[in-house]
């Protein structure tokens, strides 16, 4: 099991906020994602589309998602981890910076891609909100009546990372362990030399 964090960023004018329709974790906004196979490296013909709402079984820990590899027919898995996602604000798009969009828990998959679809809303500076729109362009451009101005979103831009997976914690965890009992075990000889 491998979690991943997928980041997005955008250059926006007078926008204040970006963000799917129904709050940052929608669970009906669906995700498009390429994905890699982890043991043949084939690529995802298509992308897959995955919301935390639809699972594959009614089990508390259903994934979300089960594909299997048309290559080599491997199985693997897709779980959207709900709560991790912050709008994209004029702030961080204005610094370059990105915005956490959501967090995956693949198994036997890597996403390598992210592709904006629709469903997504703009709150502008003035207080206007545009609803569902659509991003799969590449952009978004409109008036804004309220506020007089035009509204762009546009040079949309993601990253997936990778978080720490359970191989990794499963090492730090073995590492502060050794540490702890290394000093214990210094403390005690310090302490039989005190004696001698
Ligand atoms: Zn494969």
């Amino acid at each position: 099991m491998v979690k991943y964090r997928l980041m997005i960023s955008a250059d926006m004018e007078n926008i204040k906020k970006l963000r799917p329709a129904s709050g940052v974790d929608d669970p009906s906004f669906n995700y498009y994602l390429k994905m890699k196979c982890g043991n043949c490296g084939e690529l995802t013909k298509k992308e897959i589309s995955v919301n935390s709402k639809e699972k594959v079984s009614n089990s508390w820990d259903s994934p979300n998602l089960i594909m299997k590899c048309k290559f080599c027919e491997k199985v693997g898995t897709v779980t959207v981890i709900s709560g991790k996602g912050r709008p994209l604000t004029q702030g961080l798009s204005e610094q370059g910076k990105y915005a956490p969009l959501m967090e995956l828990d693949c198994r036997g998959y890597e996403p390598v891609e992210f592709m904006f679809g629709s469903g997504w809303k703009a709150e502008s500076i003035a207080g206007t909100n545009f609803e569902d729109i659509d991003l799969s362009e590449g952009e978004f451009a409109e008036y804004d009546e309220k506020g007089e101005c035009p509204v762009t979103i546009y040079n949309l831009r993601s990253t997936i990372n990778v978080l720490m997976s359970d191989f990794k914690e499963m090492l730090l965890d073995y590492k502060i362990r050794r540490e702890r009992c290394d000093a214990e075990q210094r403390a005690r000889k310090k302490e039989n030399e005190s004696h001698l």
